[in-house]
């Protein structure tokens, strides 16, 4: 019954959020801090769900606990704040929100790309300074000029709608073949990229391919006079070798959201974490330095809170595990909760042999509908929709799947 679910969400989860969960008749507990370890033991234990975002560290001795626990909702994009494999283990879906800031980020870049042609962030600086330094020299309009966007996933396709949208020739160069939107043109290889297009902005995912994708050789590649811009992740971009390429004059301009080593808290950062070259980055001309906010915007967390909270009520409710961070992604098509004599069975088990054919005696009773099944790592997941079952027939087949010694959560929805 959805009224039995209870629902702790802490640090001050989307309004978005806290609305779809209690619209569906959870019991729905809202805190606007993270909780100290101890408090947030005490309170895991009673609850069905919970939700997060980036302070609360759900680790295995805070999961040993969570004996009801069946999903965690992380209201952001990352997940290392939870102990994945260990919540995978005891049946413990994580969902989080990796794409809801696209959009922000796209923005942000465009906003960057003006900035640089016209060196906005200097001139700037200039007048906080007292200077009246007005020049036209290498300043340009982004009217007619080229972007190669290295990554043509969420971001780097809305940000080409955009681009062509201000009169932006748009290039891209992704592993992937990928349908061009609007006018836009995929190029075979990175070097084909670099040397074509006047700013290069990169939205790869943080990968061992990827890191210093872009150092000395490819600065090489480059126009003489082009901008990078780079809000991805910092390992894509070997800052030694740009700080190089700045100075030489090869690259006129860039702009850094993202950095190798980021601070957990706001405060002092180039003196603590960047000393070996973070003196040299503030001092070069034209580079817009900013805290890793490509995605901070209302909107977008707003858009996580929707999409955190939808991804809960499909699990709780219907047992999919799309978009499941650390289970495999299992659906079917919605259960149609009020027709008699159907069920749904879901069993989490370990990936061993032998698994299904037990399952099959269990149910082999009744007419199984659909059953749809998958791994990941050491643990699966089987889904099953019966039909001619009665409410002692439910039972039995819960009791009967939790008695299988490769279980790790049974539950049958009805
Ligand atoms: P996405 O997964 O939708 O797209 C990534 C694209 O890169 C895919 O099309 C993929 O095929 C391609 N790709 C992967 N490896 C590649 C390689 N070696 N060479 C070329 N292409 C490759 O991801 P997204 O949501 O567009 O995010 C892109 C990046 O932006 C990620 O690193 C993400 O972490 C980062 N991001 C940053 C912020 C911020 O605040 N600055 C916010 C959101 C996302």
């Amino acid at each position: 019954n959805t009224e039995d679910i209870k629902i702790l969400l802490l640090e001050n989860v989307n309004q978005t959020g806290r609305d779809i969960l209690t619209a569906q008749g959870y019991q729905v507990e809202f805190l606007k801090t993270s909780l100290p370890e101890d408090q947030l033991i005490e309170k895991i234990r009673d609850v069905h769900v919970i939700g997060i975002r980036s302070k609360t560290k759900l680790t295995e001795k805070v999961l040993r606990e969570a004996k009801n626990l069946l999903v965690i909702g992380c209201f952001c994009i990352g997940t290392n704040q939870v102990d994945l494999e260990y919540a995978a283990s005891h049946g413990i879906a994580v969902f989080n929100s990796p794409f809801a800031n696209s959009r922000s980020v796209a923005e942000l870049v465009i906003a960057e790309i003006i900035m640089l042609a016209r060196q906005l962030g200097d001139r700037s600086n200039e007048m906080h300074r007292g200077t009246w330094n007005k020049v036209s020299s290498k300043c340009w309009e982004i009217r007619g000029k080229t972007l190669g966007i290295v990554g043509y996933g969420h971001i780097g396709s809305q940000l080409s709608v955009l681009a062509e949208s201000m009169g932006m020739s748009v290039i891209y160069y992704d592993v992937l073949t990928l349908m061009a939107i609007g006018t836009a043109k995929q190029v075979p290889t990175l070097q084909a990229l670099l040397q074509e297009a006047d700013f290069v902005t990169l939205h790869v995912p943080e990968t061992p391919e990827t890191k210093n994708m872009i150092s000395s050789k490819e600065f090489e590649q480059m126009k003489t006079g082009a901008y990078l811009i780079n809000a991805s992740r910092g390992t894509v971009v070997d800052i030694p070798a740009l700080i190089k390429a700045m100075r030489g004059g090869k690259i006129a301009g860039a702009a850094l959201d993202v950095y190798p080593h980021e601070p957990a808290a706001n405060g002092d950062y180039f003196n603590a974490q960047l000393n070996q070259w973070g003196e040299e980055l503030r001092g070069l001309n034209n580079i817009i330095l900013t805290p890793h906010i490509g995605g901070s915007t209302e909107e977008a967390q707003r858009a996580i809170g929707v999409e955190v909270a939808d991804a809960l009520v499909r699990y709780i409710n219907q047992g999919s595990t799309v978009g499941s961070v650390n289970m495999p992604e299992v659906t079917m098509r919605s259960l149609t909760l009020d027709e008699p004599n159907h069920a749904r069975v879901i069993y989490i088990h370990r990936n061993v042999p032998g698994v299904l054919r037990k399952v099959t005696e269990i149910l082999s009773g009744h007419n199984v509908d659909r059953q749809i099944t998958d791994s990941k790592g050491k643990v699966a997941y089987l889904m099953a929709d019966v039909s001619t079952v009665n409410t002692d027939d439910i039972k039995t087949i819960h009791d009967s799947l939790d008695l299988l010694n490769s279980r790790i959560l049974t539950r049958v929805l009805y």
